[in-house]
């Protein structure tokens, strides 16, 4: 199909691709499923089993699926509201898969961080934020379980502007906290929601708007109290600006009771309204691809095994200029092939759907795409490339060692997949040669995944050796060359596939007396964000 420049930057400004970053337990899957919920994707939350518990019901992507016949990945779900359509691409909660979290703030255009109101800021938000930060994402900030005791809401304004550098700008206040949360107050509208006091989150809350005149009639001491610190803050210049959202100089902040569905409303609102739009994307020149050129797209995520009676291997990718096609032919940047592009989905879970059309800021997921690794480029016409993924730096070091000898060329192979599908990262020592090689993980969760998925699709059981490095840097053959004698307990020198050379260290004292000893040697992280 021909898209017009028009129409593609016509698609592009109404789409919202968005990721949720949140320490497990925050409600992250609360949130998603209200935010499904509020934009009529699905009817009502929690219903889907028919349970109560609805916890189960948003990871249960197929059962959603095939029940309310809508749009949702485990990777990507896609919604429609007001004319906006939301691209929420899923990360995953636990933080030893923090990577993959990483790979994913690489091809979103905004952030939700979502708070746990009684614990604020925690460690692993801490580690994204700051990736949100470097790579100059908006981020909007949500303060969820407002239903329950928890902080002072101008505490949390404190930690915020604290944490996040940015200047907080409430969209929602609350009035009365724990069991005396009973409303939303918008500054920006002067409005205000009172919200009844039923237990079921199944479905929108029932809410009256009140007047901002009647917030003491209405509310008591908690509707002036909302007040009074409302004005404090406009006092101290916390209102609302769209500029200073999308330039990152300040961060709206949100208060939600997600299992009440209370607050979900008026994030869904902003992202339609204000939510950072697809943008040119910076190729590896440093030349912006502006969205209305030709197709490109970047691959940040690969996922075997997703259908086992198939063993497929599938490639996510996002479109970041042009239009895509189903069967269109595309390049893949990295080895200039031609790539087919028949096998086009949009729907993962146990049941798919073929996906014909997509636009920038989309989610696309090619079948059977064994030449695609994270970080790679796609294009249609106009060839580009855009810089690879940022990493973390492994933290986590194992042997691995083919259990049964005679399964080795599956062991190989095993290992080779899962490394380009950025399971894992593999390095080989001299010392202990390829048939041993070292995994490095950000997570030790990692080796578990890893370690049941090479029994379980490679048939090629493992065993592991712990090893007690803690820290690795990239260098140079003049290093290995240099430290490869050294004894175990100082470093390990080792190599990665692409030939470059890292250095692991039990301890910083280590590596800075390794440094001490040999001033010339030189050291670079590996963890980057671009
Ligand atoms: P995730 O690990 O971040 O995906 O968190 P979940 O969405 O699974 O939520 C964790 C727990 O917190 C579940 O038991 C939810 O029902 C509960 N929860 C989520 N949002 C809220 C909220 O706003 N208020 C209260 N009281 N509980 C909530």
């Amino acid at each position: 199909m021909y898209a017009t420049p028009t129409e593609i930057t016509h698609e592009a400004d109404r789409r919202r691709t968005v990721a949720i970053i949140a320490h497990p337990d925050a409600g992250k899957s609360t949130l998603t499923e209200a935010l499904l919920l509020h934009a009529q994707a699905i009817e009502s939350a929690g219903v889907v089993h028919g349970k109560s518990g609805r916890h189960h019901t948003v990871s249960d992507w197929s059962a959603i699926e095939q029940e309310r016949g809508i749009s949702v990945t485990s990777s990507a779900l896609q919604f429609e509201i007001d004319g906006t359509v939301v691209n929420l691409v899923d990360t995953p909660g636990h933080a030893d898969f923090s990577e993959d979290t990483l790979r994913v703030l690489a091809v979103v255009d905004s952030a939700i961080v979502l708070l746990d109101a009684a614990k604020g800021f925690e460690a692993q938000t801490l580690q994204l934020l700051d990736v949100c930060l470097k790579r100059s994402i908006p981020v909007i900030t949500v303060i969820n379980k407002w239903d329950r005791p928890g902080k002072h809401p101008l505490e949390l304004i404190d930690d915020i502007e604290r944490v996040t550098t940015m200047r907080p700008m409430p969209i929602t206040w609350p009035i009365g906290d724990a069991e005396r949360f009973s409303g939303l107050y918008e500054p920006l509208s002067k409005k205000a929601y009172r919200y009844e006091q039923s237990s079921a989150g199944a479905h929108r809350p029932e809410q009256t708007p009140v007047p901002e005149a009647d917030l003491d009639s209405v509310f008591g001491a908690d509707g002036s109290t909302c007040l009074d610190e409302i004005q404090l803050l406009q006092l101290d210049g916390y209102a609302f600006s769209p500029a200073d959202f999308l330039a990152r100089a300040g961060t709206p902040v949100f208060f939600s009771a997600a299992h009440r569905n209370i607050g979900v409303g008026q994030l869904l609102d902003f992202i339609s309204r204000h939510g950072a739009r697809p943008g040119a994307r910076i190729d590896i020149s440093d030349n912006p691809r502006p969205v209305k050129t030709d197709f490109s797209g970047y691959v940040f995520k690969i996922q075997s095994g997703m259908n086992r009676a198939h063993r497929d291997r599938i490639a996510f990718v996002r479109v970041c200029s042009g239009v895509f096609e189903r069967g269109m032919v595309v390049h893949h940047a990295q080895t200039g092939r031609p790539f087919t592009t028949k096998y086009s989905q949009q729907i993962f879970g146990s049941r798919r759907s073929t996906l014909e059309i997509a636009w920038p800021g989309d989610v696309i997921g090619l079948v059977n795409a064994t030449a695609l690794s994270p970080g790679d480029t796609l294009y249609g016409e106009t060839p580009v490339a855009f810089p690879p993924l940022p990493h973390f730096a492994p933290k986590h070091f194992r042997v691995a060692r083919a259990t049964d000898g005679a399964k080795y060329k599956q062991f190989r192979r095993g290992l080779e997949l899962l490394r380009q599908e950025g399971a894992i990262q593999v390095f080989i020592a001299e010392r202990l040669g390829e048939q041993s090689p070292i995994l490095g993980a950000v997570g030790p969760l990692q080796f578990e995944i890893v370690s049941s998925r090479m029994a379980e699709e490679f048939s090629a059981p493992i065993d592991y050796e712990e090893l007690p490095m803690t820290l690795c840097y990239g260098s140079t053959t003049e290093a290995h060359e240099a430290l490869a004698k050294r004894s175990q307990a100082e470093c390990e020198v080792a190599t990665r596939a692409d030939g470059s050379v890292v250095v692991l260290f039990s301890s910083i004292w280590k590596y800075q007396a390794i440094k001490r000893d040999r001033p010339e040697l030189e050291f670079f992280s590996l963890s980057g964000s671009n």
